[in-house]
């Protein structure tokens, strides 16, 4: 991981002259501000991590950030990040996607990443519906949520990511809360320090479209597995049955962790050197001097 030896980077390194349109109340601006926070925590410095989202409110979110950043097309923040990434792993790489984005256009990518072990943090800003686009019903969205797609109630059954990203193989899977930066902060260390995909829900009211799942909602319902000093989180079984948990309880924290190999850690070509490292435009001889290196 990128760490600033010389320097001591701030939060100030990370502000941005950009006005944010995200509506008064979202909770999209307490997941900004735990990723500055963690990235600041970790010595971070701005040139050393990059910044992939897709389309939707908080997919604006790098923008908002003095940092390396390209919004691409809806559900496609994945893929392009896998790009850059294979070509320079030495940055810290960060998706950042809401729910539909993530979970429904992107469902496909998100599901091949976790198998993938790609060494990135994918961060879901989940608010349970489609705020950009003026409150569609979304993958996330309670079943008999009324929205503006759903007049009658939702009668799709929402999709559980955490159980989803379990099944799927992802090596490390936690659930955050907005409305609690510091916290949700720390979860953001912990995802770019481990090594692999690493997925974060993050349960985020969006106070003009979802007055189902407002703050208090969550407040009401929410828990740290870490609060169990038992809790252990490299148990498969145990945390299907904890991710299985809503409505009442809603289980957050890291819900499981294990080290797998990576997909970058597999593939020779760049197992020692990132690809940006490598000679570029190779003489005859240089291309004989990397071919022997492998064959
Ligand atoms: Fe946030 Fe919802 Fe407003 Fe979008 S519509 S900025 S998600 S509160």
């Amino acid at each position: 991981m990128p760490v600033a030896e010389e320097i001591k980077v701030t939060l100030k390194d990370y502000k941005s002259d950009q006005k944010s349109t995200w509506c008064p109340g979202c909770g999209d601006f307490g997941i900004l501000s735990s990723i500055q926070m963690a990235l600041v925590s970790l010595n971070i410095p701005p040139h050393m991590a990059m910044i992939v989202s897709g389309i939707g409110c908080g997919s604006k979110l790098p923008d908002y950030m003095n940092i390396n950043g390209y919004l691409t097309l809806h559900g496609r923040a994945i893929p392009a990040l896998t790009g850059i990434h294979l070509a320079n792993h030495k940055l810290v790489a960060i998706a950042v996607t809401g729910d539909g984005d993530g979970y429904g256009i992107g469902g496909n990518h998100f599901m091949h990443a976790m198998r993938r072990n790609l060494n990135i943090t994918h961060i879901v800003e989940n608010n349970q519906i489609y705020g950009l686009t003026k409150g569609q019903y979304s993958p996330t969205t309670d079943k008999g949520m009324i929205t503006s797609t759903s007049p009658e109630g939702a009668i799709e059954y929402a999709v559980n990511p955490i159980t989803w990203a379990l099944a799927a193989g992802a090596t490390f899977i936690a659930r955050g809360f907005s409305g609690e930066p510091k916290k949700l902060s720390e979860i953001i260390q912990a995802a770019i320090q481990h090594k692999g995909y690493a997925l974060i829900d993050i349960l985020q009211p969006c106070v003009t479209y979802n007055k189902l799942n407002t703050s208090d909602w969550y407040k009401e319902r929410i828990y740290y597995v870490s609060d169990d000093p038992n809790y252990d989180k490299q148990n498969l079984e145990k945390a299907f049955a904890t991710g299985l948990q809503w409505e009442q309880k809603i289980p957050c924290g890291i819900i499981y962790q294990v080290q797998r190999e990576t997909y970058e850690d597999s593939l020779f070509q760049i197992k020692d050197k990132p690809l940006v490292d490598q000679v570029k435009n190779p003489s005859k001889e240089d291309f004989e001097k990397i071919k022997s290196r492998y064959y």
